[in-house]
């Protein structure tokens, strides 16, 4: 049995290498992706074949300007520089795999990225609203035990082609007006790709959306926070869950070593201006995180900063104690904190009937892909 055993893990061991070998031979062949490269980046990429400075302007205004999806409509391009251009690189946008309705009119798409991992993104339209909410990475280091990412364990970091693909290639992208970094993964753990997005999806030769129109969320990592309200003008939504250092560490791990006390008094001492908003995200679990002691700490700790809590009625998974408590409980728990001067509001749960809970799609379909 043993030998039996130790003959196929050698088996194994070749195959795995002969498959490393391939996708490292298939990602040489590949193209580098010029849709989610920043101005400064086209500029490197028009000096390093050879093209004129001026060309990388007229590059990023046919990439984030116009609705092109091949070199070859970059008409403003000599057919030789076009031709150039086309050797190593190509446009780099990819349509969705899959696509489900929810009754509400929530959609949700599934995206291949990184070889065979799929991510999710939501399309929440809402009244005059139309909110995309894009993932960051494929599935999440952060291991918050009430999340389906988390259960996934981490996959990769998506580039900045692979996040902004999501706004671009969604079949409302011209209905939408704001998006949100909540949807897989922690955005602030995939810092440097998230803001060289936020930087396309700001800047006058890329999207020119206002900030105020964006939300980045974080678990709370100290250090890419500072960097975030530092280098972007765009709004900041904290998990918070609890106000109890112990109970938040069983819920949230990141808690052990980027504590709540920490994330509030760097967002304390940055001068926030009257444009942004800082959020705190709560989720309610019934028994739990929803007693009159909770709103008594919560109001404490977030005394003298100016933001608002929202309140997210929890969307079960699989194998998860968890339950939400009643509408009832929900709305004296929004009120108590309203009393306490606490601008909270209770967030509309959407889309139930497709697998609302962030994590949940991908995983069938990975686990449809492993059942192959
Ligand atoms: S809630 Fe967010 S940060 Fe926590 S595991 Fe899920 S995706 Fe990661």
């Amino acid at each position: 049995m043993r030998v039996e055993s130790g003959r196929k893990a050698k088996v194994n061991k070749k195959q795995e290498t002969r498959n490393k070998k391939q996708e490292s031979r298939i990602s040489k062949m590949q193209k580098e992706r010029l849709y989610g490269k920043t101005l400064n980046e086209l500029i490197a990429v028009t000096k390093r074949i050879g093209l004129p400075g001026f060309a990388a302007r007229q590059i990023a205004d046919w990439l984030y300007k116009k609705e092109i999806k091949s070199i070859d409509d970059m008409t403003n391009l000599s057919k030789k520089m076009r031709e150039t251009l086309a050797v190593d690189y190509e446009v780099g946008l990819f349509p969705p795999v899959s696509e489900s309705e929810s009754t509400d009119g929530t959609k949700k798409y599934l995206f291949k990225v990184l070889n065979n991992k799929y991510i999710e993104t939501a399309f929440i339209p809402d009244k005059d609203r139309a909110t995309i909410c894009v993932s960051s990475q494929s599935g999440c280091k952060m291991g918050c035990i009430f999340c389906m990412t988390g259960k996934q364990g981490f996959q990769g970091n998506l580039t900045s082609n692979e996040i902004l693909n999501q706004f671009r290639s969604l079949p409302e992208f011209s209905s939408l007006t704001n998006i949100v970094f909540m949807g897989m993964g922690e955005p602030l753990d995939n810092v440097n790709e998230v803001m060289k997005t936020l930087e396309i999806l700001t800047a006058e030769w890329g999207y020119a959306w206002s900030p105020t129109r964006i939300t980045v969320s974080t678990v709370g990592l100290v250090g890419p926070i500072k960097d975030f309200l530092e280098k972007s003008r765009c709004h900041l939504a904290v998990s918070l869950h609890s106000p109890f250092d112990e109970e938040r560490r069983k819920l949230m791990p990141i808690q052990k070593t980027n504590t709540v006390k920490e994330v509030l008094d760097v967002i304390r001492n940055f001068e926030i201006n009257s444009q942004r908003r800082i959020s705190f995200e709560y989720i309610l679990f019934k028994g739990i995180n929803d007693t009159p002691l909770h709103i008594k700490e919560l109001a404490r700790i977030l005394n003298g900063i100016k933001c608002r809590i929202n309140i997210i009625r929890f969307h079960p998974i699989p194998g998860s104690e968890f339950v939400s408590p009643d509408l009832g409980t929900t709305i004296n728990f929004k009120e108590a904190l309203n009393a306490k001067g606490i601008l909270t509001t209770i967030r509309s749960s959407r889309g139930v009937d497709i697998q609302a809970a962030c994590g949940l799609l991908s995983t069938l379909e990975q686990n449809k892909t492993i059942l192959k």
